[in-house]
């Protein structure tokens, strides 16, 4: 059925057919915002009526207890081919809970069962490819024609070139498929060399692939989503003009640019089920913009727990983050000790990554005891409980494509100090005391003294009660529940279909 059909029939105004593919998927494996969207995008399509397979790997190292997998009868013992390797697999379901949507699980144990999602073994591109063959395969086993093939990232960015090659003699499936490509984060492109070239094949002509890079002996995965796709949506609309620019463009701005009005921006939202500290089931106090005084016993809980005395006017910054150059941490070699020496001011930071930047904050932790707490390693639960005890957030990123922590902050009444970039840019509006509008702090330059002059500026504010309230409650009333976003990628797909 044709979306134009769809589009008759239903009388909510709309029924698509959506095959979506994503290398992660929130709770059962994450390790960052594709897989929070990847579960809320999809959770919020079906949720409005659209028939969304979604297809990602069955990792090794998944999170599936309380999970009730089934295996597919028909997606049993099947094989896909990745340029000369014949690859078994089978498909298992789950049910998304609370939610009408079953996950078609790719399990491939000689690819997928390793100890990370991603690795930098030299078979990583062959292992996103034989997901997303293998999502094309069980379309056909299955019957069911997509509208729709909504890729992410440069793992399943491949996904509109095989539409238009290896797969577009299914005319019956596919004929009427068109590509969405997302870019979550076009600093991770997926290179792999032009030796492998082959692994692109069966189906797919060595001159379909973009020539200069095969010269320079290399292929680019992401750089074909963008060629291919009949549209490209990144995750926010400032990032949708950063990666047009030489500076945000990670070598991809030209071919970003020459899709014109192809490529748009579309903020992500926040799963409000999971991220609202009325509701959320992993703080001991819960709390709204009504009733504040369960985030001043949550600030007092994590402090007794990370054993830090605190006076009462102390505040507390709190970070959540992938420790990596992205992400702004070389700002705070300086800064965070300045502000430390203070005595009225606590850290929390909870956080994996690159050793150099865990060096530095358990150094800070060794310098200021009692002051700071680094917790190196992934915790959902430690996460949303710094989101509800901490003060103020800092997330002073270089690039941020969308960003999901300065928008649970706000909702938390914890307010974030952000640079002016990506969707931290559509997300945060810098304070005026004078007007009292505004939800955070945003400083301009991607230097120590941004950071300086943003921790200042809270501080002074901090200090301020009737001020910092005001604050905090302006950015607990903002919405960025995913209802206004699901919308935006419903009109992209109509736009597509006519
Ligand atoms: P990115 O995708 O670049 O890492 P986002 O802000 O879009 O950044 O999303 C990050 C998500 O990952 C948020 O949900 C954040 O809470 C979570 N996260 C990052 N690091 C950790 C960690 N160490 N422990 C728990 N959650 C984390």
């Amino acid at each position: 059925m044709s979306l134009a059909a769809a589009r008759a029939v239903s009388d909510t105004g709309f029924d698509v057919r959506i095959c979506f593919l994503a290398a992660e998927y929130s709770p059962f494996a994450k390790t960052g915002g594709l897989g929070d969207v990847a579960a809320a995008l999809t959770r919020q399509l079906a949720s409005r009526g659209h028939e969304v397979r979604t297809f990602v790997p069955l990792h090794g190292q998944m999170d599936l207890r309380g999970v009730d997998l089934h295996p597919v009868d028909f997606l049993q013992d099947l094989a896909v081919r990745v340029g000369h390797r014949e690859l078994r697999y089978g498909v298992q379901t789950a049910r998304v809970p609370a939610s009408q949507l079953w996950l078609y699980l790719v399990d491939c144990p000689a690819l997928f069962e390793r100890p990370r999602i991603y690795s930098d073994a030299a078979d990583e591109h062959v292992r996103y490819l034989m997901l997303t063959r293998a999502a094309f395969d069980c379309c056909q086993r299955m019957g069911f024609a997509p509208d729709i093939l909504h890729c992410n990232d440069w793992h399943t960015a491949f996904a509109p070139l095989l539409l238009r090659t290896a797969y577009a003699w299914d005319r019956e499936r596919f004929g009427a498929t068109k590509s969405v490509f997302t870019i979550h984060n076009i600093g991770y492109q997926g290179v792999f060399s032009a030796g492998h070239a082959g692994d692109l094949g069966p189906g797919v002509g060595i001159e379909t692939l973009h020539q200069a890079d095969l010269a320079t002996g290399s292929v680019n995965p992401m750089r074909h989503g963008v060629m291919y796709a009949d549209a490209v949506t990144t995750v926010s609309p400032t990032y949708a003009h950063e990666i047009r620019t030489p500076e945000g463009g990670h070598g991809l701005d030209g071919d970003l640019r020459a899709r014109g009005e192809a490529v748009t921006g579309i903020l992500n939202g926040v799963d409000y089920e999971e991220w609202d500290p009325a509701l959320d089931r992993y703080i001991p106090y819960r709390y709204d913009a009504n009733d504040l005084a369960g985030k001043a016993r949550n600030k007092e809980a994590l402090l007794d727990l990370l054993r830090m005395a605190a006076p009462p006017t102390a505040a507390l910054i709190g970070m959540v983050t992938r420790l990596t150059r992205q992400k702004g941490i070389d700002l705070l070699y300086d800064t965070l000790p300045e502000v430390l020496e203070r005595g009225d001011v606590r850290l929390v930071a909870l956080g994996s990554g690159e050793p150099h930047y865990e060096a530095f904050l358990h150094g800070l932790q060794a310098r200021f005891p009692g002051r700071a707490v680094f917790y190196s390693g992934y915790s959902e639960e430690l996460s949303h409980l710094i989101e509800a005890a901490s003060d103020i957030f800092l997330m002073p990123s270089m690039y941020e494509p969308c960003g999901l922590n300065q928008m649970y902050s706000l909702k938390y009444g914890t307010v974030p100090i952000v640079r002016r970039t990506g969707g931290l840019a559509d997300s945060v509006r810098h304070f005026d005391p004078a007007s009292g509008r505004g939800t955070g702090i945003v400083f301009n330059d991607f230097d120590p003294g941004g950071v300086r002059w943003g921790l200042a500026t809270a501080l002074e504010w901090f200090a301020w009660p009737s001020v910092w309230r005001r604050l905090m409650l302006n950015g607990m009333r903002a919405d960025f529940s995913w209802a206004a976003q699901v919308a935006a990628y419903e009109q992209l797909y109509r736009r597509l279909a006519d």
